[in-house]
């Protein structure tokens, strides 16, 4: 196992497996803790890498205050330690690189995590679809992944708390007019993926149909 701060309360763990693992893009896993006495905790994690024949898992964990199992994986969990992991899992929330229609990804926090995994598959892929993120986080340091997201023009993100004087991004929790704005800026109607946690995945796909989205066109994953 290997360990990556990607941000104060968020790490990247890649985890070795004993045979190669193949995912979709939106997927996750379950992660599985067993105490000496026996007692189990599981909870799930959206897949980072996907693709084909790997020998490894990569999972980006937020340590959640009083949580029962995440703290744990981030303060406790030591290079050489084993856990089980099954999986992957999903067949709704998933990017295959199939799909012809453009897509719209918004998440909150660490529900950017399978987000992001759809975002770096499209990119890899030779799909023509055009794809836009808008990535709502609390303040500039807690932005996951800010190789591929801060350098690329189809990423928005606006904090929420508090922002840095030279930020020149969004600021303020995301609005109708925000979401409204990115789904007129898109060549054909989106389909579009949310993922946080569910009261702003409630609003967001409200926001997301008055800006004229069907329901049958958004995709959501709830992380709490
Ligand atoms: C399909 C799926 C994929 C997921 N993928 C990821 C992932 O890639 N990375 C990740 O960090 N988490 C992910 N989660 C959330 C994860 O499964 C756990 O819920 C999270 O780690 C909290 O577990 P815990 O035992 O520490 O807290 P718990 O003891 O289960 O919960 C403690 C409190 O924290 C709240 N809470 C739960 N999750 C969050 C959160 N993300 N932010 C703030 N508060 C929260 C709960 O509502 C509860 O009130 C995913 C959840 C689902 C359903």
């Amino acid at each position: 196992m290997s360990v990556t701060e990607e941000s104060p309360t968020v790490k990247t763990f890649v985890f070795k497996t004993p045979h190669p693992i193949t995912n979709i893009a939106g997927q996750h896993y379950e992660l599985r803790l067993t105490a000496e006495n026996g007692y189990q905790a599981a909870r799930l994690y959206s897949a980072v890498v996907t693709g084909t024949g790997k020998e490894e898992v990569t999972l980006t964990i937020m340590n959640v205050k009083n949580g029962e199992v995440s703290p744990y994986i981030s303060e406790d969990l030591k290079v050489g330690d084993e856990v089980e992991i099954r999986g992957p899992f999903g067949k709704f929330f998933i990017w295959t690189g199939e799909e012809y229609r453009p897509v719209f990804l918004v998440g909150g926090g660490s529900g950017v995590v399978p987000l992001h995994a759809i975002f770096t598959a499209h990119r890899d892929s030779k799909s023509k679809a055009e794809m836009k993120l808008l990535y709502s986080s609390h303040t500039y340091e807690e932005i996951l992944y800010k190789d591929d997201f801060l350098s690329s023009p189809d990423v928005a993100v606006t904090l929420t708390r508090n922002a840095p004087e030279d930020w020149e991004g969004l600021t303020g929790r995301v609005t109708k007019d925000m979401l409204g704005a990115i789904v007129d800026s898109f060549e054909a109607q989106p389909i579009c993926y949310v993922c946080g946690m569910s009261l702003f995945v409630d609003a967001i796909t409200e926001a997301l149909q008055v800006a004229g989205i069907p329901s049958t066109s958004i995709k959501t994953e709830r992380f709490g």
